[in-house]
């Protein structure tokens, strides 16, 4: 299982920087989507069933269409795209699932070696399907991850504390 920190509050971030005053509710409550992908594990497809392109594809669809509820449907779109594109900078995913059943992935990272030197990663393509990513297991939230999520929801609580106080 991927962590799942990184992929709320990355979104939630860029959301947050572009989003509208009057989307503000939308981003907070749609925000669970940002790892919806991941429940494609419970039925042996992880990285393949929900972590591709056309997922989102059908919500910004949606949102062409029901233009009074636009924003909703794009924010619902960049929840699910940030996931499966993170996703595919660690270690891939089945994009363009049914269609086509490899996995792109792109591979780009930079670390320092024992002898103090950078070695910069960057490698991209499809690989095939490896039945170890059917079921994912591992970290939902490492440690770091966890201390994050306090750090941005201790944020969240300080603004409510603010506006509770502004209003009285
Ligand atoms: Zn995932």
């Amino acid at each position: 299982m991927p962590d799942w920190p990184i992929h709320i509050i990355v979104p939630l971030l860029a959301l947050l920087i572009v989003g509208r005053k009057e989307d503000k509710k939308y981003i907070l409550l749609l925000l669970p989507l940002a790892i919806v992908p991941d429940f494609d594990s419970f039925v042996d497809q992880h990285r393949m069933l929900l972590h591709n392109i056309f997922l989102p594809m059908l919500f910004l669809f949606l949102g062409m269409i029901i233009k009074q509820k636009k924003a909703i449907f794009v924010i619902a779109a960049v929840y699910l795209a940030s996931h499966v594109f993170m996703d595919m900078f660690d270690g891939g995913v089945v994009l363009f699932y049914p269609f086509y059943n490899k996995m792109a992935f792109v591979d780009a990272s930079l670390s320092l070696s024992i002898s103090n030197k950078l070695i910069w990663v960057f490698d991209y393509g499809f690989k095939g399907y490896s039945n170890e990513w059917m079921i994912a297991n591992g970290y939902i939230s490492d440690s770091i991850g966890t201390a994050a999520l306090i750090f941005i929801l201790l944020a969240g609580v300080c603004t409510v504390y603010r506006n509770r106080r502004r209003q009285l």
